[in-house]
């Protein structure tokens, strides 16, 4: 394209709130035919909320809340909030833990006084050597949220599920990219079922979908789509997010999301709507057929 054309094309994107950063976005972005989009915070609002507190038998509602209280007071995940929304609501306190680790994909584990003590999802208990009550889990995850289980000293003491809301234009915006001949896939932390039943609402084949990755294989899933031979966007809010955003072909941040995410983007949705990744690639398209 012309630079006066790419300078028309990136003043448009500017006034529907889409900054390219380079002229070479701008140019790529027609010849996609692959978008990943990572699924909290992207295709879905990103703001999870507790839905279901179900204390291991023997063990109180308020002994599980302050037990998630005292693990999540120690993370800054988007599900950690949640919780300490919900039980600082309650007005129940944590108490103080030491030795916090997060680990990444999993959750968190601590120490508090003298008892070994862990929050975070399937694959965390079973590294953990807890039990879990596969069953519960499997109803909250079809329901499409989120379960998170408490541990200490290996003994599961209960389940706090969150969940998150899909953001009003996703399912347009995955049938427009669809329109576009952008094929879409999902790639998420979550677990699979919960990932397979927010698929659903968008309107997402099973085989769109990408569950369980682990943030430091995110940037690989994009590689692999790109040595199928595809020409691939990604678009992502989290810091995870940032390596798969530089691989890819075009990498788009959500305005709301983690600056780190923005900075290494090409193009940031101010907006922070799906809707505006369609729109941009008919913009692309637009800007280079007007200069032939
Ligand atoms: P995503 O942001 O896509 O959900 P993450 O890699 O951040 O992916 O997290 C993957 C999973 O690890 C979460 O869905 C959750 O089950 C578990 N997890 C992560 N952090 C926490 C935490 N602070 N408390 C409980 N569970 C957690
Ligand atoms: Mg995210």
């Amino acid at each position: 394209a012309t630079p006066v054309a790419i300078m028309v094309g990136t003043g448009r994107g500017a006034e529907m709130g889409v900054l390219f950063k380079s002229a070479e976005a701008l140019e790529a972005l027609r010849g996609v035919d692959a978008v990943v989009l990572d699924k909290t915070g992207t295709i879905t609002r990103g703001k999870p909320q507790v839905t279901d507190v179900l204390p291991a038998p023997g063990v109180t509602e308020k002994a599980l809340l302050k037990l998630a209280a005292t693990l999540e007071a120690g993370s800054e995940h988007p599900l950690a909030e949640a919780v300490m929304a919900h039980t600082g609501e309650l007005g129940i306190v944590p108490r103080s833990a030491s030795d916090f680790v997060a680990v990444p994909g999993r959750g968190v584990t601590a120490r508090e006084g003298a008892n070994a003590v862990a929050a975070g999802n399937a694959r965390l208990m079973a590294e953990l050597g807890v039990d879990v009550d596969a069953e519960a889990l499997d109803g909250l995850a079809r329901d499409g949220k989120t379960p998170l289980m408490f541990a200490k000293n290996g003994r599961l003491m209960g389940i706090v599920a969150v969940a998150d809301q899909v953001k009003p234009t996703s399912v347009a915006a995955i049938a427009a990219l669809r329109t576009l001949g952008v094929s879409p896939v999902m790639l998420t932390g979550d677990n699979d079922v919960t990932a397979a039943a927010i698929a659903r609402e968008v309107g997402l084949a099973s085989d769109e979908v990408i569950a369980n990755v682990l943030p430091a294989d995110k940037e690989r899933h994009v590689r692999e789509l790109q040595e199928a031979g595809h020409r691939v966007a990604m678009v992502g809010d989290g810091i995870n997010d940032s390596p798969a955003l530089a691989r890819a072909d075009v990498g788009l941040a959500i305005g709301a999301g983690a600056d780190i995410a923005k900075e290494g983007a090409d193009v940031v949705l101010m907006h922070s709507d799906l809707l505006d990744v369609a729109r941009s690639v008919e913009l692309s398209r637009a800007v280079i057929r007007n200069i032939k």
